[in-house]
């Protein structure tokens, strides 16, 4: 869908801010850029609706190079929502998030449909909130509105620089959801960026971290963490280990006595050393509801039952690890 081949932006006074750079995103995929400050994530982002130009290189949406397309038709199949909270002041949120369609030419009617579905997937009241003014908007609410404007025009990718920052923590997290519900729903091609690696591991498919200018290692989130490339991105993972990796001491319980009451004769048990991804393995072999924890001499140490392992991993799962 989006290929860099060889791409390379030098300003003008000398500073290379990205440098020989190849990636290719897939459609519908949810691609995050991420890395320290000043590694060249906007710039590669600006490079994609032609912000910005390379110095050299060049970049295909779906197998077209961007400069083959019209300026116009490109960025109108791109939305773009920015870090900073950009509506227009002086116009209502339906007018902001109508600006788009109508430039289009879309009817009113098509326009008025779309602005309330939009409204409505983000959890806000098309009744409500269609005749605001930004100014009486939250600045959760306004980022909202920022989002969903760039979906108005149903566009077939979605860049988002940063497009939390300026929030505070539960209308950052209210808008993760959101956009995960959103992504779900209507399979955009999104390039997100961030330097939250905690919001990366939640939301993508693949991560691309970056250090600069270059991709570092671009996989993904289990991936990343299973198989961390090198000390660069061990550091940046910090210590969020991959839950499979886990010892099944996280979930195992050292009261025993469960165990003799349902014991089974040859019964399926789990070694104390195993990770969780291995306890996993034995569960799915069995059909046992419990199951003793040995040490290597298979002498019983600990106990954890097939409901707390998947409810664990259910836990796991719901909070993004992309481990099931
Ligand atoms: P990021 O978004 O990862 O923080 P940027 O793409 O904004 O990184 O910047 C990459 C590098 O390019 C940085 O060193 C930055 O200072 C530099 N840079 C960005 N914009 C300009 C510009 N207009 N002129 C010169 N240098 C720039
Ligand atoms: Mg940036």
């Amino acid at each position: 869908m989006i290929t860099f081949k060889d791409i390379t932006k030098t300003y003008p006074d000398g500073t290379i801010a990205v440098d020989q750079f190849n990636l290719t995103v897939e459609k519908g995929e949810f691609m995050t850029l991420i890395g320290p400050s000043g590694c060249g994530k906007t710039t590669t982002m600006k490079m994609i609706n032609r912000l910005i130009d390379p110095s050299a290189g060049t970049i295909y949406i779906n197998d077209k190079p961007i400069g083959d397309y019209s300026i116009h038709a490109l960025r109108w199949n791109i939305g773009y929502v920015l870090q900073q909270i950009a509506l227009f002041p002086h116009l209502t949120v339906e007018e902001n998030i109508q600006v788009v369609p109508e430039l289009l030419k879309w009817k009113k009617e098509k326009a008025e449909r779309r602005t309330d579905e939009l409204l409505d997937m983000v959890g806000l009241d098309p009744s409500i909130f269609k005749k605001r003014y930004p100014g009486e908007l939250s600045g959760g609410q306004q980022q909202r509105i920022g989002v969903i404007r760039a979906l108005a025009a149903d566009p077939d990718i979605v860049l988002m620089d940063e497009p939390f920052s300026a929030l505070d923590p539960i209308s950052r997290e209210q808008l993760q959801i959101d956009i995960n519900r959103l992504q779900k729903a209507i399979k955009k091609t999104i390039v997100f960026v961030t330097h939250d690696m905690d919001e990366a591991l939640k939301m993508s498919d693949r991560i691309c971290l970056m250090k600069e200018g270059t991709v570092v290692q671009c996989d993904s989130p289990e991936q990343l963490l299973k198989h961390p490339q090198n000390d660069f991105v061990e550091e940046f993972i910090g210590n969020r280990q991959s839950p499979w990796l886990k010892s099944v001491q996280e979930v195992m319980k050292e009261d025993v006595r469960s165990v003799h009451e349902h014991e089974q004769e040859n019964g399926a048990t789990i070694p104390v050393k195993s990770t969780l991804e291995d306890a996993y393995k034995i569960i799915q072999t069995s059909d046992q509801t419990i199951f003793p924890i040995v040490d290597n001499k298979q002498k019983i140490v600990g106990v954890v039952t097939r409901d707390e392992l998947l409810q664990y991993f259910y836990q796991q799962e719901k909070k993004g690890a992309g481990i099931l």
